[in-house]
């Protein structure tokens, strides 16, 4: 193979290609090792993958009512702000009534996916979301609920399955066991999360999977075990962003993710897995204002507008300067603006995955 023309045909064709053509596109020093001008291969890329996008969903965009109801969390990502060990950390936790009136806001805006996402909090067990899942479900019965809640025993996935939840995001952060242990304490195991990724299968949902790019130890290797995870799990959603530090973890001096090669692999990840929900994520708009769009322009197909009553939403604080608007209608109003400037529109509905066509 030869040329980025070459490649791209061959991934079309084949939905794979060998490491050795995958590993150039997955180095930040890229424009060393690839014969044309980087730019133009990565315009390429891009190109090839919105015609993918093109061909599974059209030129639609589908919105998520994303509402992040706790920021406790038993777990200590080295990355994370709101791990436990942040004592700086403002906690807060939104009881059934501010939830259930944040999801009303979603379904007033019009939309058809409510995304409910929090720390692995121990005051909200098992049985506590399993009663929210079906009040949302018995008062919404067209509405896809999202839930974005850690690892949980099989037993607890298939009965928040069981209740209505429809779809589950639980990003793996990184493929590569000797990577996640650089990225987490010891009781927290790549293995565990890979059991729940396949229990949350096995239990029904539409799954959805994901990393960091950029994060600290993260070399050309790993991003390539991430790619290859992904192409075995074949998850119906995918979520990936910038590695952004956090002034309060032990990572608060490591370099931020690089913007580019995040967007490449958004492009590389439509083209290898063509029906995947891919959203541009806060994250990207994060690391750059105009990261929603370059997101989209990268073969992405889902926003995720945030519906966390204002008054705690900065409190949800994952990484440094997150990005967010003043109101819901600002947000909405700014999303419809960037939409349209990717020459896409947005689709209110419930944006289930679907199969690619043939061909
Ligand atoms: S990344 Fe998720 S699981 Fe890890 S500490 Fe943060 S909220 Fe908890």
């Amino acid at each position: 193979m030869s040329g980025i023309d070459a490649l791209i045909r061959h991934l079309v064709a084949t939905r794979t290609a060998p490491d050795a053509e995958l590993l150039p596109l997955l180095d930040p020093d890229w424009l060393a090792a690839w014969p044309e001008r980087r730019a133009a291969a990565d315009a390429a890329l891009m190109a090839a993958a919105r015609a993918e996008r093109r061909r599974v969903y059209g030129d639609t965009v589908f919105l998520r009512g994303l509402i992040e109801f706790t920021n406790y969390c038993s777990n200590d990502c080295y990355y994370c702000g709101i791990r436990a060990s942040n004592r700086a950390a403002v906690r807060y936790r939104l009881d059934e009534a501010a939830i259930l009136a944040a999801v009303e806001t979603v379904v007033r805006a019009g939309l058809g996916t409510v995304v409910l996402q929090g720390g692995e909090d121990p005051l909200w067990t098992c049985g506590r979301l399993e009663a929210l899942v079906r009040e949302i479900r018995g008062a919404h019965p067209d509405l896809a609920i999202t839930l974005s809640v850690g690892e949980h025993p099989a037993a607890c996935y298939q009965a928040l399955r069981a209740a209505g939840a429809d779809r589950y995001l639980l990003r793996e952060e990184t493929a590569d066991p000797r990577h996640y242990a650089l990225l987490h304490p010891p009781h927290q195991q790549l293995a565990t999360r890979l059991r729940a990724l396949a229990d949350l299968r096995a239990a029904g949902y539409q799954v959805g999977g994901g990393f960091m790019v950029g994060s600290p130890g993260q070399s050309p290797r790993e991003l390539l075990a991430d790619l290859r995870y992904l192409q075995q799990l074949r998850p119906e959603m995918i979520g990936i962003g910038p590695f952004l530090h956090h002034h309060e973890t032990p990572f608060a001096a490591a370099p931020d993710g690089d913007l580019r090669l995040t967007l490449r692999l958004v492009a590389l990840l439509r083209l290898l897995l063509p029906s995947a929900l891919l959203p541009a994520t806060t994250a990207l708009a994060t690391a750059s204002e105009a990261g929603r769009v370059a997101g989209l322009n990268a073969g992405a197909n889902v926003l995720m507008p945030n519906f966390t009553p204002p008054a705690v939403r900065a409190d949800y604080s994952l990484y440094d300067n997150k990005s967010r608007a003043d109101t819901i209608d600002a947000d909405l109003a700014e999303i419809r603006r960037q939409v349209e400037s990717a020459g896409c529109r947005i689709d209110f509905g419930r944006g289930d995955w679907r199969a690619a066509p043939e061909g």
